[in-house]
C-alpha cells in the first residue's frame, strides 16, 4: 500500500504525521521522503545513509558542423529548451525535461544527450525502517523527475509511506500519482484552510482517496471541519497543541517518541485508510 501525506503549505506538521505513521509501522514500512527541496524526515529519524546515487537528466549538446538549421528540435519541443535562432541552434537545461524527443527526430544526428545533474537519491535505515530521500542540488529547479528517482525505490511488499512537498504543484502531483490513499495535514486556521482548499482541488483530479489530519486543533476555528463535512472527506485524527509535540520538535524527537500515547492512535490511523480504500495494507498486520 502507498500512502502520501501532503499538505497545502508548509510548516502544517506533515513531517511529522509521515514519520510517527512510519515508525509503527517498523519493518513493515519504508519511508520515502520525496520532499526534495526541503527534506526533513532525516532530521526526525536520524536514519544510516548507505548508498547515495546521482540522479541525471539526458539533455541535448547541438554539434553545428552537423546542424543544418532545419528547425524540427525546436519545433518539437514543447518546452522551449532548444532553439533554432538565426544560424545556430540554443539549447536551454534548465528548461530540458529529458524527454529526448529532439534527439530522436533531428534529421542529421546533430543532437547528442548529455546528463544534467539533478540531486541524489539516498537510501538507508532508520532502526527497522527502511529510508529513502532525495536531495535536489543547489539551484536546480527541476524536482519531478528526481522525486520520480525517488519513487522507483517503492518495494511493493511494504507499506510505502511518501512524505510529499508542500503546495499544489507540480512536484506534489509527481509524488501522489499512484498512491492508494493521501493524508492532507492541515491546520484549523484560514489560512490553512485556504491552502487545504486548493490542495484538495487539485488531488482530487486525480481520483485519489483522501482524509484530513488536524494538527494543532485547538487552536483558531471550525473552517476545516465545516469544509471536510461539506467535502464528504473523513476527518482521520486531530493532534492538539502540545508544548511536549513542540518541545521535542524541537530536540529533533518524532511525535510517537514525545508522546508515546500517540502510538496507538497512529495504529488506528492506518487500520482506517485500510478499511476507507478496502484492502488490507501490504506488508502490514494491521
Ligand atoms: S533538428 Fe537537428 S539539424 Fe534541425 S535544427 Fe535542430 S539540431 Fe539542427
Ligand atoms: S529533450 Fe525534450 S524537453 Fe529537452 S530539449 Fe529536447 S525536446 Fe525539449
Amino acid at each position: 500500500m502507498i500512502v502520501a501525506v501532503a499538505s497545502g503549505k508548509g510548516g502544517t506538521g506533515k513531517t511529522t504525521v509521515a514519520t510517527s505513521l512510519a515508525m509503527v509501522l517498523g519493518n513493515r514500512a519504508q519511508i520515502l521522503d520525496c520532499d526534495v527541496e526541503e527534506p526533513n524526515c532525516h532530521i526526525l529519524l536520524k536514519p544510516t545513509i548507505l548508498t547515495t546515487d546521482a540522479v541525471n537528466l539526458p539533455v541535448p549538446s547541438v554539434d553545428l558542423q552537423k546542424c543544418t538549421l532545419c528547425g524540427k528540435c525546436g519545433e518539437v519541443c514543447q518546452f522551449s529548451a532548444i532553439v533554432p535562432i538565426g544560424k545556430t541552434v540554443i539549447a536551454f537545461p534548465e528548461l530540458c525535461h529529458g524527454c529526448g524527443a529532439c534527439s530522436m527526430l533531428c534529421p542529421e544526428k546533430a543532437i547528442q544527450e548529455v546528463p544534467r545533474n539533478l540531486g541524489v537519491v539516498e537510501t538507508g535505515m532508520a532502526g527497522p525502517l527502511e529510508f529513502v530521500q532525495g536531495r535536489i542540488r543547489i539551484g536546480e529547479a527541476m524536482a519531478p523527475p528526481l522525486i520520480r528517482a525517488v519513487k522507483t525505490q517503492i518495494s511493493g511488499d511494504k507499506f510505502a509511506i511518501l512524505d510529499a512537498p508542500p503546495g499544489a504543484s507540480c512536484p506534489v502531483i509527481t509524488t501522489v500519482k499512484g498512491s492508494d490513499f493521501v493524508i492532507m495535514v492541515t491546520e484549523p486556521t484560514p489560512f490553512g484552510l485556504n491552502d487545504l482548499e486548493i490542495a484538495v482541488e487539485a488531488i482530487q483530479g486525480l481520483g485519489i482517496p483522501m482524509g484530513i489530519v488536524i494538527n494543532r486543533s485547538d487552536i483558531g476555528d471550525s473552517g476545516v471541519k465545516d469544509f471536510c463535512r461539506n467535502k464528504g472527506l473523513p476527518l482521520l485524527m486531530e493532534i492538539p497543541h502540545h508544548r511536549r509535540i513542540a518541545e521535542g520538535y524541537a530536540k529533533g524527537a518524532p511525535l510517537i517518541e514525545s508522546m508515546p500515547e500517540y502510538a496507538d492512535k497512529f495504529k488506528k490511523l492506518t487500520d482506517d485508510i485500510s478499511m476507507i480504500i478496502g484492502i488490507p495494507s501490504k506488508g502490514s498486520s494491521l
